[in-house]
């Protein structure tokens, strides 16, 4: 069987060396496990960070080993009485063909609602961190402006979409290309822009106008922090889920020159890791199954083909190669 490597840790920006396709041989399935047939890998921009030999809230790839990732896969053997061959389960053994792991270790994957990769996307970890962020995090109020840069990204595009359906009166995205900018605004945020056509903060100054924003969804960090702290309004909330634009910094970088604003605005600023909301699973996978349904949310997939283009599809992840959720098929 075929799996991914991790060669060598990547300096800075990765690249192809340090990736290795290698071949391995499938363990023996014990009882209570199942071999898995992948069909779809997560990349993810986390990944980057369990790159680098580091400690954090996930553990360091191991160099020269499979990587680990989310996947969705069909059970191909079961040696378990609760999963049971032709299975579809979703699973953390990705970046490589099969897979064999305990059956409590998978979660089924119900293609009645959605077609097999969305549970790595609009109805998985993606949607969930969307959702709890929104929600449970900066606690989004009806009728509060809401702004979320990394916007035509996984979660960030169900973020505008989550807000608009729970009432939030305006929404603003931030995305790095005019036509991700179009996309935003057919999917239904009041208002776009392309962080590379001039400051962030004189963009988002003019989309939020007087009236400011309540919330901030922060995919990016940065300057779009920097700009969100000078437009959220008294009592603003920040919901800090991720700072992709800071993931292959060398050196630390420069926090948000502006954070004192936060006390003269009594503002919150609250991280986050969607493994610490798994409790909402349930209440969630209701709301969006509704969502997708009626078509209050829609979600855009960047489909890559292929074991051996996986590293790639990750680099293009990081360089905002992709639209809503960055898969790749086996
Ligand atoms: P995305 O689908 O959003 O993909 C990453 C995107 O980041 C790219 O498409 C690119 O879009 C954008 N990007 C890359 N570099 C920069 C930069 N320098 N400045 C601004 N944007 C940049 O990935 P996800 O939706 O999976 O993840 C989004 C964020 O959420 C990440 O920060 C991730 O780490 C975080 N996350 C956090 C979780 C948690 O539990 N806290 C769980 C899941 C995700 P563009 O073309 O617009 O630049």
């Amino acid at each position: 069987t075929q799996e991914i490597q991790l060669a060598a840790r990547p300096v800075g920006r990765p690249v192809p060396a340090d990736f290795r396709l290698a071949s391995s041989e499938l363990p023996e399935l014990q009882a209570g496990q199942v071999l898995i047939r992948n069909l779809f890998l997560s990349v993810d921009p986390y990944m980057r960070g369990r790159m680098n030999d580091a400690k954090s809230y996930a553990a360091p790839y191991e160099l020269n080993e499979a990587m680990e990732g989310g996947a969705v896969g069909e059970i191909i053997a079961s040696r378990s009485d609760d999963r049971k061959v032709g299975d579809v389960v979703v699973h953390s053994l990705g970046w490589r063909e099969y897979a064999v792991l305990d059956s409590a270790a998978t979660a089924p994957a119900r293609t009645d609602l959605a077609p097999a990769p969305a549970f790595l996307g609009a109805l998985g970890m993606t949607g969930l961190t969307a959702f709890a962020g929104l929600l449970k995090v900066a606690n989004l109020q009806p009728g509060e402006v809401v702004f979320v840069s990394g916007a035509a990204g996984a979660v960030g595009s169900l973020v505008g979409q989550i807000a608009k359906a729970m009432g939030a009166s305006r929404v603003i995205g931030s995305a790095g290309s005019a036509e991700k900018v179009a996309r935003l605004l057919e999917l239904g945020f009041d208002n776009a822009f392309n962080y590379n056509d001039g400051p962030v903060a004189e963009q988002l100054a003019a989309a939020a106008g007087e009236r400011g924003i309540d919330v901030y969804f922060d995919n990016v960090g940065g300057e779009h922090l920097e700009a969100a702290l000078s437009a959220l309004t008294v009592g603003g909330r920040v919901a800090m889920c991720g700072a992709i634009s800071k993931y292959n910094a060398t050196e630390p970088t420069p926090a948000p020159r502006n954070l004192m604003m936060a006390v003269g605005k009594q503002l919150t600023l609250k991280g986050f890791l969607v493994g610490s909301y798994w409790q909402h699973m349930g209440e969630f996978a209701e709301a969006m199954a509704g969502w997708l349904a009626d078509g209050t949310v829609r979600y855009d997939e960047t489909i890559v083909d292929g074991l051996e283009n996986a590293p790639q599809a990750f680099m293009d992840l990081l360089d905002g190669a992709n639209t809503g959720k960055m898969l790749v098929r086996l």
